[in-house]
């Protein structure tokens, strides 16, 4: 309760009410201690923290439902079937897709992303051809167009960013072409926080009949997405990023395009006939799951989704903007911090840096402090050379996080600033 009124002193009293010690009570640790101080979890943009019920729905398919899916007539292999696909259906459902074969399960948005790289773009590009991406992308969104591009011959092409760390319609249609194959970009940046104009980007692509990509990594845990609305051809996401297990994730793909690619692994489940004279490949969305999938995490990610479409999404997003204000206003007032990252239009991650304090050594006095950062790159290489820095410092907050803990980070960073400056 103390959070809801520390947040009603910070900002607007229109915002919806949020219970945030309730929906902490569901993450069961976030009720540990780290070096004696209550934890203070802010690294949710690395990977965030289960409720319960995800715990739960991976505890009770490995103590009773455990057998491998799709091939067994008895009755485990048919319950572990159920909620697989069960978990797929509710995926379908909380991302809008038009049906159960625009959804595959991969490991997480990497190998997502890969998949298209190499199932999509690679069989179609030659020389001379351009796969478009912008600047501020996860090396995920980066590396595996760099590969494709050096197996075929194709070019990689950058839009820009400004020193805000927006992306521009303007400077991306201005880059879109008769050679571009593909357009490809992150729907919020991990490093910086930028939100991306996502649905005019896509009408520009799709205006020139460019099949696009879109990295949901850090969008779907703080916003609804919605695959129809979006219109984008591919969107990939993990599932410990939206509060559900590691090693599991999707690829949302158009249809018609998943029904024209080839499959991108062969073996066991994405087949229905084999011979040494050729084979039969599955019907989608199997045709893209070779092999016994990771059958827990996809449970644990059914789960997840279903916790999160219980929540009041729009007050969950209000208390995250919220908590972003809060930050950005605490942290600009520490001398010698400079925030990295101030577009229009950010999801609730601020990234920064203090003159004179190596960010890994601010992360280590924070964590004395029980409070989880990441320090680093980011996997975002070529935003720091754009603006001239090794690593920043990152805290990146989720629904459960409070105005305390803002502050705690806050207060932190200026005794640790004290200690070196
Ligand atoms: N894209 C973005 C924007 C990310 O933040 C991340 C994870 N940091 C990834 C891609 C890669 O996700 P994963 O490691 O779960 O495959």
């Amino acid at each position: 309760m103390k959070n809801i009124a520390l947040a009603d002193e910070h900002s607007s009293f229109e915002r919806p009410h949020f219970d945030v010690e309730a929906v902490r009570r569901q993450f069961p640790v976030l009720a540990r201690r780290v070096h004696g101080r209550p934890l203070a979890y802010l690294d949710n943009g690395a990977s965030a923290q289960r409720p319960e019920a995800v715990i739960d729905a991976v505890d009770d398919y490995e103590r009773h439902h455990h057998a491998n899916v799709h091939r067994g007539v008895h009755t485990l292999s048919q319950e572990a079937t159920a909620l697989y696909e069960g978990a797929r259906d509710r995926l379908v459902q909380f991302i809008n897709a038009r049906s159960r074969h625009e959804v595959i399960f991969v490991r997480g948005t990497t190998e997502a992303i890969n998949l298209v790289a190499q199932s999509y773009a690679r069989p179609i590009l030659k020389a001379g051809d351009e796969i478009l991406i912008t600047y501020l992308e996860h090396h995920a969104n980066i590396v595996p167009w760099q590969l494709v591009c050096e197996q075929t011959g194709a070019t990689l092409v950058v839009a820009p960013m400004d020193s805000r760390g927006e992306v521009h319609l303007d400077a991306v249609e201005s880059l879109m072409s008769s050679r571009t194959r593909l357009f490809a970009c992150a729907h919020v940046s991990n490093a910086l926080g930028t939100v991306l104009p996502v649905r005019r980007l896509m009408a520009a692509a799709r205006a020139r009949g460019i099949v696009s990509l879109i990295d949901g990594a850090q969008a779907v845990p703080h916003m609804s997405v919605d695959m129809q609305d979006l219109d984008c051809d591919f969107y990939a996401f993990s599932g410990h990023k939206m509060f559900g297990p590691t090693g599991i994730g999707a690829l949302y793909g158009r249809e018609a395009l998943l029904e024209r690619m080839p499959p991108w692994q062969g073996g066991g489940d994405m087949i229905l006939a084999v011979s040494f004279a050729g084979t039969t490949y599955n019907t989608l969305p199997y045709k893209f799951e070779a092999g016994t999938p990771n059958i827990s995490g996809a449970i644990g990610l059914g789960a997840a989704v279903e916790f999160l479409a219980g929540l009041n999404r729009v007050a969950a997003h209000a208390h995250e903007s919220a908590l972003l204000d809060h930050a950005t206003r605490a942290l600009s007032g520490i001398p010698k911090l400079r925030i990295v990252g101030t577009a229009g239009d950010k999801a609730s991650l601020i990234s920064f840096v203090v003159a004179g304090v190596h960010p890994h050594d601010l992360g280590t006095i924070l964590d004395g402090d029980g409070i989880a950062i990441r320090t680093g790159h980011h996997c975002a290489m070529p935003v720091m050379e754009f603006f001239d820095l090794a690593a920043t410092a990152r805290a990146s907050f989720a629904f459960y996080n409070t105005f305390e803990e803002v502050d705690r980070l806050a207060a932190a960073i200026e005794r640790a600033r004290k200690i070196f400056t």
